[in-house]
């Protein structure tokens, strides 16, 4: 009997997947193995850990209790159970993060040392990191091009999950840490079976509309399959089969390209993960100090005074999501009217989101933030009273997570200090006045640009 190892990482499902398929080709059993890799597991907070672990137990009964876990650094841990079980290959789903690409390279380096091999199989995106190129076979730096290549990349049907995959059992590893306590926050189900459900409901109740309702935070507008998509409890090939052409369908590729573009970026240049892709933007003044650290708190913690800035920053803390029309507005708020860093953002982000994905995060801060992958920046401040007004109209989305609010009626819901004919700066049903004047910030943003676009 020859067995192989399915290492499984951001592919927690069993439907299309190409590696446990290769795995299943390769050898006449597989033991599936997950790792508690301290090096993620660390950083991650409750939301995230809550799901992965649920991930993992829907995992564990998906493959009749065979699920192996082990703990530790899996540069050691994956060669130490290959050798445990006699494995020559293990198979996995590529890896194109910063980290995952390196540890990747390690654990095949260790495998070598003992006769045996990674096999990397398929990966988390419509096309893989790096192989959509220009016609000279460079890389894509602006995303209309690249969507215009991406779109003819052919995409294969997704693969059924195989009906009756042979699991070594009995292999020993750890229990599964008990579920940290997510303090009040509400995460999404996690598992395949719920990811499925949230697909079935996008697309039999939201797809259509999809276009017109995804910049709306009150509606139930858009998929919320991104933390699946982060995890592999989907594979989005699945999600552009189900969404098919139409006009829903097809912007909401178009979303599903972005993610992919991002990865690419990158794959490509890993130091954007930390430094800003447009390096000389690197110089533009940033507000630190005292009190730049309190205005970051206020921010933070939903009480600067801007009710849609607010409602966006609740909703991160109770839901550890952030509808993406208010994602860009709160981060703007943040890197053009606090004049913080969008680093401080993008790791506030990346602590409370439940899709903290390093790629789409960090690149969507760059973008709003102006130092990423957009062309024209400079010009694109947002009002946070007009954009909580044309997004928000009804202000449904305002009273929902800005209950002190809730007492007001319709338009009033996006300046509260107008009420009841105050000034600026009146308090409103304990609701505090403005931290900043958007006019004034605004125009600070722009010079400061300004200054920097002068040197
Ligand atoms: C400042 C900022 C930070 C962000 N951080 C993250 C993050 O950490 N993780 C994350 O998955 N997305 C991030 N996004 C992108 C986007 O906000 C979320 O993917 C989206 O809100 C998730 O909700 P949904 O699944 O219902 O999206 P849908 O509208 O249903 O979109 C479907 C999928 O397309 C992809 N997608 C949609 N919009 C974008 C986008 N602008 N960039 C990249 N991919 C996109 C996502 O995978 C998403 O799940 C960020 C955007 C901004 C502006």
């Amino acid at each position: 009997m020859s067995t192989t190892v399915l290492w499984f990482r951001r592919d927690l499902r069993l439907a299309d997947h190409p590696a446990l398929l290769a795995a299943l080709a390769a050898a006449d059993e597989v033991v599936p193995l997950f790792v508690l890799d301290p090096a993620l597991l660390g950083p991650a907070v409750a939301p995230r850990t809550a799901f992965l672990f649920g991930c993992l137990d829907h995992l564990a009964a998906r493959t009749d209790g065979a699920l192996v876990l082990r703990s530790g650094d899996p540069v050691v841990e994956v060669p130490r159970l290959a050798a445990e079980v006699g494995a020559e290959a293990v198979h996995v789903t590529a890896d194109f993060g910063p980290y995952g690409h390196r540890r990747d390279e390690a654990v095949a380096a260790a495998l070598a040392d003992q006769g045996a091999s990674l096999v990397r199989e398929g990966t988390p995106y419509v096309t893989a990191p790096g192989s959509v190129t220009t016609g000279s076979g460079t890389s894509f730096k602006v995303f209309t091009p690249y969507f215009k290549a991406w779109e003819r990349v052919p995409v294969d049907a997704p693969a059924p999950a195989p009906e009756r995959p042979r699991w070594v059992t009995g292999v020993t590893g750890v229990d599964l840490p008990p579920a940290p306590d997510l303090a009040g926050s509400r995460i999404l189900e996690p598992g395949e079976e719920a990811a499925t459900r949230r697909l079935d409901r996008f697309v039999d109740e939201a797809l259509e509309r999809y276009g017109e309702d995804r910049d709306s935070p009150a509606a139930e507008g858009t998929s919320r399959l991104s933390v699946d998509l982060k995890y592999g409890t989907v594979h989005p090939r699945q999600l552009l089969a189900r969404a098919g052409r139409g006009p829903g369908g097809d912007r909401f590729r178009f979303e599903l390209a972005w993610r992919d573009f991002y990865a690419t970026i990158l794959f490509e240049q890993p130091e954007t993960a930390r430094h800003p892709l447009r390096t000389e933007m690197d110089a533009i003044e940033v507000d630190e100090g005292p009190a730049a650290d309190e205005r970051f708190r206020a921010w933070a913690e939903g009480r600067t005074g801007y009710p849609i800035v607010d409602a966006g920053m609740r909703q991160l803390l109770g839901e550890a999501y952030v509808h993406n029309r208010v994602r860009m507005i709160v981060a703007s708020f943040l890197v053009k009217d606090l004049h913080l860093d969008w680093r401080r953002g993008a790791r506030h982000f990346m602590r409370h989101l439940q899709d903290g994905d390093l790629a789409s995060n960090n690149h969507g801060w760059q973008w709003v933030a102006g130092t990423g992958t957009d062309a024209a920046p400079y010009f694109r401040v947002f009002n946070p009273v007009t954009q909580g007004k044309r997004f928000d109209p009804e202000g449904a989305y305002i009273r929902r997570w800005v209950p002190e609010l809730a007492g007001l009626e319709g338009a009033a819901v996006h300046e509260p200090w107008k009420a009841g004919g105050g000034e600026q700066g009146q308090l409103f049903a304990g609701y505090p006045p403005p931290i900043v004047d958007h006019a004034v910030e605004r125009a600070e943003a722009l010079r400061r640009y300004e200054v920097l676009r002068a040197t």
